[in-house]
């Protein structure tokens, strides 16, 4: 019943899905709807601005238990094994608008330390401790600093 995240303040940021990037990524709170609900963000990426959707992933556990807990057992694994591997890799401090190519250890602010799996030209596949996730890179970002 925690919903905490669908109950952002407004101007305040919000991991949530872009539409138009196509991933999880920054946005900032735009509108609320009547209930408190955030109703409107907008990304910090691409700048649009869309419809919250709130996360369908974690409303019910209907999928089989097994494939479910195969797969979280295996992520781990992966992860460990990486940062084994990597463990006298120095991490280079993530940012949208980094270039990180397969094998760059990265150290995200949110998530922690990752491992690039794979990379493409403006997205790439990071494996952190909490499982995969797809980050935004090479991204022309206006920088408020
Ligand atoms: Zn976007």
């Amino acid at each position: 019943m925690t919903k905490d995240k669908e109950r952002t303040p407004v101007a305040q940021n919000v991991i949530t899905m872009c539409t138009k990037c196509e991933m999880e990524l920054n946005h900032v709170v735009v509108a609320h709807d009547a209930g408190g609900i955030v109703e409107r963000v907008k990304c910090l990426t691409c700048g649009s601005e869309h419809k919250y959707r709130p996360d369908k992933k974690r409303a019910t556990k209907k999928t089989s238990k097994k494939s479910v807990s195969t797969q979280e057992v295996d992520l781990t694994k992966t992860f460990e094994k990486l940062a084994e591997k990597f463990k006298g890799k120095k991490p280079l401090p993530y940012s949208m608008s980094g270039s990180f190519k397969s094998d760059d250890v990265i150290e995200h602010k949110t998530f922690g330390m990752g491992i690039v799996i794979s990379a493409s030209y403006d997205k790439m596949e990071v494996v952190f401790s909490g499982g995969p996730r797809i980050l935004a890179c090479n991204r022309e970002t206006t920088d408020l600093t």
